[in-house]
Parts: C-alpha cells; structure tokens; sequence
C-alpha cells in the first residue's frame, strides 16, 4: 500500500499486474464486489441521502405540528423534538463528512407522504380538539417508525462496510427516535385518548 490518503480507498484497485487470464477474472470480479465501493455502499449512500431528505423536511414540519396541537404536553414533544430533528440533520452532515461525500439530499416519497398526512389531520380534525391530539399522535409515530426503520438499517450497513465510526453516529440518532417514538405513545395514554373518548362522549350527548 502505498501512502494512499483516505481518498484512495474508494477507488477500486484494478491496476495491479497485468491483463488477467480468462480463469481468474471470476475471482477478481469476486474481490470487487466484496470491496466497500460495491453495490451496498451505492445503497449506503443512497439511503443516507433519502434520511437527510427526510430530516430536512421534517424541520419544518414539526413546527407546524406543534403549533395545532391542542395540549400544551404535544406541543412541547413537538418542539423538544424539532430542536432534536435539527441535530439529526447536522449528525447526518458529519456522516457524509466522514464518508469523505457532500451532503446531499434525495427526495424521500414516503416522508413526504407521511408529512402531508399530518397536514390533512391538521385541516380534517377540530382546532382545540382531543381529537386533533391523538390523530397528530399517530401521524408523528408513524414518522418515527419510518425512522427508526431506516437509521436500524444504516447501522447494520455502516457496520457491514466497516464504518463503525459513522455506525456510531447514526445509533445515536436512532435511540433518540426511538425514546421519541415512547414518549408519544406515554402521552397518547396518559392524556390523549382518554380526554377523546370524553369528547366524543360530549358529542353524542349533543347530538342526542
Ligand atoms: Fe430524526
Ligand atoms: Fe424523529
């Protein structure tokens, strides 16, 4: 090896010798794929712009979530969890530093998907209501449960490829996501659904 920068890892070793002989180019298409910049470090890479994505995104619409919660209890969850999305978003940029890539973001179809769900919630559910809570709720797991999926899988890859440092990263990102994920279902229990149940029992009795 010579004195390669970190740079050169990437770059696949093909110069070595001479043109190989027919019986050993299997063997040799076998070393190249078992190298990082294989097709599971395309996906790597791929995957981590589709998070980055999604943690943009989800930058701006948790604000909007906090500010149509009813309780004052979702709306801090909401805010708590903005300023945490906010260093999801900078851990990612250190990421790609690492991986010695730009920061780059792809359009993620499933998160945009789940974020105009909770903006439908938002316009379908009562202002001030129990009900707007539990639905914003279940709106915001959903989006925890995508991410929880997602940062579970780039650990498993980042550690596959040798990339323990940025497995680290990422495991940080997810054990936030998921005591996330815990602290609204504890608010859903404690509070929300049963102040709904009340409220649609307060609705029936108005209707009857
Ligand atoms: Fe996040
Ligand atoms: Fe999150």
């Amino acid at each position: 090896m010579a004195k390669a920068n970190e740079k050169d890892i990437n770059q696949p070793k093909a110069t070595e010798g001479k043109e190989p002989a027919t019986a050993t180019k299997s063997a040799a298409a076998e070393q190249q794929s078992m190298d990082s910049t294989g097709p599971l470090e395309d996906f790597f890479m791929d995957a981590l712009k589709d998070i980055y994505w999604a943690e943009k995104a989800l930058t701006e619409a948790l604000p909007k979530m906090q500010a149509a919660a009813t309780t004052e209890e979702l709306q801090e969850a909401f805010e708590d969890h903005t300023l945490l999305t906010q260093k999801h978003v900078s851990r990612l940029e250190k990421v790609f530093k690492l991986l010695g890539k730009p920061a780059e973001a792809k359009k993620c179809d499933a998160m945009q998907g789940l974020i105009k769900e909770g903006e439908k919630i938002i316009e379908s559910t009562p202002e001030g209501s129990m009900t707007r809570d539990a639905a914003l709720i279940i709106a915001a797991q959903k989006v925890e449960h995508y991410e929880i999926a997602s940062y579970g899988g780039l650990v498993q890859i980042a550690l596959t490829l040798g990339h323990s440092d940025v497995a680290d990263i990422l495991d940080k990102t997810l054990q936030e996501e998921e005591d996330t994920d815990m602290n609204l279902t504890e608010i859903a229990e404690n509070s929300i659904n049963f102040a709904a149940q009340e409220e649609t029992a307060e609705d029936i009795e108005d209707i009857m």
